[in-house]
């Protein structure tokens, strides 16, 4: 990882003895699965522990048990695995719901919280506004006694949701909102994915979170920017609070990415109203679904340590991360022949009832450890509908025309001489003859063909489906409702056919259809059912 703001803190707190090691987390709210934002939290966090020889513990900040789900958890670990890194301890904030309530009783015997009976509503408005001081709450005198009996009770029970709170007794005048008597435990009557029932009173994050900070020993905790103004409530909570370790919080900007939604609650509103096919859709930019589109860990790596470290929030292209698996790709895959919009060619000179295979056929000239494979050629042949027009524009058409002669990669130079219609005038099939010494590796090089164009054998070749997706979101407002900005294009289907040679190719392998994009097999392809999903065009479409 390249030098960055915090690197630079951790390697002046090592060398003056400030800390001894460095520890970190992630932690990840299980409310959804984990987004490409995340990833940069996760690389971050990790990839600093590692260059420091210290260690990463994933840490489910699972503090509101009406948002959080056990599959979220499954879900969370399993992406952070994916990507290659493996935490030290997986620990989760609801283990220290007892040391939590411990520490609440801590600070209300030190005069430091109390219980109070405002709802929602009034205490907003007791807080005042950044130009205009809050007003002490009219609970904010009850004797120690009462707090401790108070709160004993909304523990056991006794109260309704939302019908008490304990608040941190700080400052209502403080220029800083999160200042002004927090709120530090709420009554929430709902059932927790790992303490079932015991609690009906859960910790608030700005309390919670220094304190699971320094019960693990964390030194270095970062988190992403909008936690600035409340990084003084976090020093506040671990001096108060009395605990022998003491972290620090870090802020580093958020990640942003043009044209892609990096929120979980819209992430969640898509899969819940069924406009997605579940989190790992394809086309959501989720790590599960990244990975279902067919991007690596190492596109995902490199592009977040391209974006850098820094201060402030950052919107990087969404042609960055599709660059990123380009280039990753290249030379790691297959280049074989896919056909998605199948035309039919005859070759009229050439035998019935044969097939003739080429042998040696490499897989990528850039990386022999690929190895090769034998393509089929013969009478009966499929090319892509957007190789072949009728008459032939102009000089740029290196492609099939009637009367024109290209090479089909790998075979023979065919030159077209009719066209079948159907009643409609659509074009069903062509028909052209080979030359049999036009083959590939024979060196002829009497005449140059108008272009290289790829086929498929069809009598040999495998039928398959695939994916093609564009971006989720038309319109970049985001004040717009989401559901008004969702692309009705985002997903399209093919039908076609891909080389013999793919025939049992097992899901999440990654080709390069040569002239089409890169593809990997879907988690739903079988032998008898091919499915392929494209992960980016082969080139930038950028302009
Ligand atoms: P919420 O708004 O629900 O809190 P969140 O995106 O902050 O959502 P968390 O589960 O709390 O979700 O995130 C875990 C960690 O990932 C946090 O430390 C957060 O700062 C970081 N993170 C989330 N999104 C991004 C992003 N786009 N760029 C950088 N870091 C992010
Ligand atoms: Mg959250
Ligand atoms: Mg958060």
């Amino acid at each position: 990882m390249e030098s960055n703001f915090v690197k630079t803190i951790m390697e002046e707190d090592l060398k003056s003895g400030k800390v001894n090691e460095i520890i970190t987390r992630f932690p990840p709210e299980p409310s959804a699965y984990l987004h490409i934002g995340h990833a940069r939290a996760i690389i971050t966090n990790f990839e600093l522990a590692k260059h420091f020889k210290g260690r990463t513990n994933l840490r489910f900040d699972d503090t509101n048990p009406s948002n959080e789900d056990q599959s979220f958890v499954d879900a969370i670990i399993k992406d952070i695995e994916w990507l290659g890194y493996h935490p030290d301890k997986i620990l989760y904030g609801s283990d220290y719901f007892d040391t939590n309530y411990q520490l609440a009783i801590k600070l209300i015997k030190k005069g430091l919280a109390y219980v109070c009976d405002l709802n929602p509503e009034q205490m907003r408005e007791y807080r005042g506004t950044l130009t205009e001081a809050g007003r002490n709450s009219p609970y904010r005198e009850r004797s120690i006694e009462e707090n401790l009996k108070l709160f004993e009770e909304m523990k056991d029970g006794k109260y309704q949701d939302g019908e008490k709170t304990l608040r941190a007794k700080i400052d209502m005048a403080s220029p800083n909102m999160n200042m002004r008597d927090p709120v530090v435990y709420r009554i929430m009557h709902h059932h927790h994915q790992n303490t079932g029932d015991k609690w009906c009173i859960y910790p608030m994050y700005d309390f919670a979170h220094p304190i699971q900070d320094a019960i693990e020993g964390v030194t270095h905790s970062l988190c992403s920017l909008e936690y600035d103004d409340h990084r003084v409530l976090y020093d506040w909570f671990v001096e108060k609070c009395e605990m022998e370790h003491i972290p620090h919080q870090y802020e580093f900007g958020r990640l942003n990415i043009t044209n892609t939604i990096m929120s979980k609650r819209y992430l969640k509103a898509l899969v819940e109203s069924g406009k997605v096919h579940g989190f790992d859709d394809p086309r959501m930019p989720t790590l599960a679904g990244l990975k279902r589109r067919g991007f690596t860990k190492e596109a995902i790596r490199d592009f977040i340590l391209s974006t850098g470290l820094s201060r402030v929030n950052s919107t990087v292209s969404s042609e960055m991360l599709e660059n990123a698996v380009r280039n990753d790709l290249n030379y790691k895959v297959k280049r074989v022949h896919a056909i998605l919009n199948p035309l039919k060619v005859t070759i009229t000179n050439y035998p019935d009832d044969q097939v003739e295979w080429i042998d040696d056929v490499d897989y990528n000239p850039d990386n022999e450890n690929l190895g090769s494979r034998k393509i089929a050629f013969s009478k009966h042949l499929y090319i892509d509908r957007e190789d072949f027009v009728e008459e032939k524009p102009n000089k740029k058409w290196k492609r099939l025309a009637k009367d024109v002669e290209v090479r089909l990669m790998r075979a023979y130079f065919i030159k077209c001489h009719d066209v079948v219609k159907d009643d409609s005038g659509e074009i069903i099939e062509i028909l052209c003859t080979y030359d049999q010494e036009t083959k590939s590796g024979s060196g002829f090089n009497d005449r140059k063909p108008n272009g290289n164009i790829h086929y498929v054998e069809a009598t040999t070749a495998k039928k398959a489906e695939f994916n093609l997706f564009e971006p989720l979101l038309l319109d970049s407002d985001s004040k717009k409702d989401l559901f008004e900005r969702l692309n009705p294009n985002s997903w399209a289907t093919l039908h076609g056919f891909v080389e013999s040679a793919l025939e049992d190719t097992q899901s999440e392998e990654k080709f390069q259809f040569i002239r089409v994009g890169y593809f990997t097999t879907d988690y739903d392809s079988s032998k008898e059912r091919l499915i392929f999903n494209r992960t980016v065009e082969l080139k930038s479409t950028f302009k």
